[in-house]
């Protein structure tokens, strides 16, 4: 939206907007950099100020976001260990040098012109991922986030800088990825998960050597082997990788991916003897997956489909075999009676983990369409009537043998094939 507003000051278009308009990409939100201002004279122009921890306002018009160009020096561990300069005497480079990429340092002016002393545009069209400067190392969020911009450019086929492997390699030896604090994991994985290939995302991070102390769960399930008439791509994170991959085709949202990425976290802890099979691993994966949400502080709802779609993913594979009573469990312990998009994003993960291994990607699954009749066939029963005539203390036994009377109708009735 343009502006009827004049500043003293100098404002220029930064980051994401300007790495995307060059790009060809749809914008989504653009954020501005102002030199030559200080926050009293922001407030003196009807800006608002809202950043906690950077001098960052609205515009008074617009709304967009608008950051005094700042610098930061590094004072302490992680993401709080810093303390910033921004009281109107910082340039343009100064502030482009602290930014994490250089295909996210380039600022565009009011008049159109570029600039870019980090040669961005350099790296754009040669599609390159590289840290701007050694600051880079200051602050760890940087390695997620360049992995998550990997796995948002995967289809222009991005490539990581040599050096910007290296000096994540120092970054990990170093322990500065233990600094991360769990609600910033979280923001930058969900944030990936909502993108069009998580699965990248989780590669990349193995790449760098990153996985193994943000989801060491995760990182384990590599190298594990399964039984290959399962599971002809044998390994169990490449198998994790290719669920997600599913479900993300499959328009699977957040919550959905995050439950995929955690199916399997059980096969990571088979006893060696008894491999590639995988005796249990669903209450084994369970628990681990409660572990790996709680360490994360990942919400609620979250957490419980992960933990769900590990401890229940195998009774979907086998719903042909099963007893309308197993069935029932089933149903009522994903709370589908109540919550049928709990029961829709199950089967969406379940469907994702059947295609997800190597030459079943595109099967037909029609287990989604069975759950899915059975809880029709609950729904149609009319508990106000079995109130009225029967005993009020068998009322829960009665409901129980009509529930399992429906299913056992729609077992009937259904074909398999
Ligand atoms: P998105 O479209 O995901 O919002 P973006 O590049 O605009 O992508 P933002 O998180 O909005 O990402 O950040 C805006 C800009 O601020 C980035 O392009 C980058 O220049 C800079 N930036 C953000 N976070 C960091 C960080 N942790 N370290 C260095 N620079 C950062």
């Amino acid at each position: 939206m343009a502006s009827n507003l004049t500043f003293s000051f100098e404002t220029y278009l930064v980051g994401g907007a300007v790495r995307d308009q060059l790009l060809n990409l749809p914008i989504i939100d653009r954020d501005w950099v102002v030199v030559g201002a200080n926050y009293a004279q922001m407030l003196e122009h009807g800006f608002k100020s809202v950043g906690k921890d950077f001098p960052v306002f609205l515009h008074p018009d617009t709304h967009e976001e608008y950051a005094l160009a700042r610098q930061e020096r590094k004072t302490g561990k992680g993401y709080h260990g810093f303390s910033v300069i921004a009281d109107g005497t910082v340039s343009l480079e100064e502030d482009l040098s602290r930014r994490d990429l250089t295909i996210n340092a380039i600022a565009k002016a009011c008049d159109g012109r570029l600039i870019d002393p980090y040669n961005g545009i350099d790296d754009l069209n040669a599609r390159v991922l590289r840290h701007v400067s050694i600051a880079f190392k200051e602050d760890p969020v940087r390695v997620l986030r360049l992995a998550r911009f990997y796995a948002r450019l995967y289809d222009f086929g991005f490539k990581i800088a040599t050096e910007t492997k290296q000096l994540i390699s120092e970054m990990i030896a170093q322990g500065e990825l233990n600094y991360l604090s769990p609600e910033r994991i979280w923001i930058e994985l969900s944030k990936a998960l909502n993108g069009a290939h998580p699965d990248q995302f989780i590669a990349c991070l193995r790449e760098l050597g990153a996985l193994k102390i943000i989801l060491p769960e995760v990182d384990a399930l590599f190298g594990i082997p399964q039984r290959p008439e399962y599971h002809p791509e044998i390994d169990s994170g490449l198998h994790t990788l290719m669920v997600m991959r599913q479900a993300a085709l499959l328009n699977a949202d957040a919550d959905t991916l995050f439950a995929c990425l955690c199916h399997d976290l059980g096969k990571a802890t088979t006893p060696t003897h008894i491999l590639p099979k995988h005796t249990q691993h669903e209450s084994r994966g369970a628990v681990l997956a409660k572990k790996l949400a709680q360490r994360l502080k990942i919400p609620n709802d979250t957490q419980t489909l992960a933990i769900k779609v590990a401890k229940y993913h195998l009774y979907f594979h086998t719903l042909n075999q099963l007893r309308a009573v197993t069935i029932l469990k089933l149903l009522l312990s994903l709370d589908a009676l109540r919550r049928p998009l709990v029961l829709d994003q199950f089967i969406l993960a379940c469907i994702a983990d059947e295609r997800g291994r190597l030459c079943f990607e595109d099967r037909e699954i029609l287990q989604g369409e069975f759950l899915k009749e059975c809880l029709i066939a609950l729904k149609g029963i009319d508990a106000k009537q079995l109130l009225l005539t029967v005993d009020p203390a068998k009322i829960p036994e009665i409901i129980h043998l009509e529930r399992l009377k429906k299913i056992k109708n729609v077992i009937k009735d259904y074909t398999w094939s």
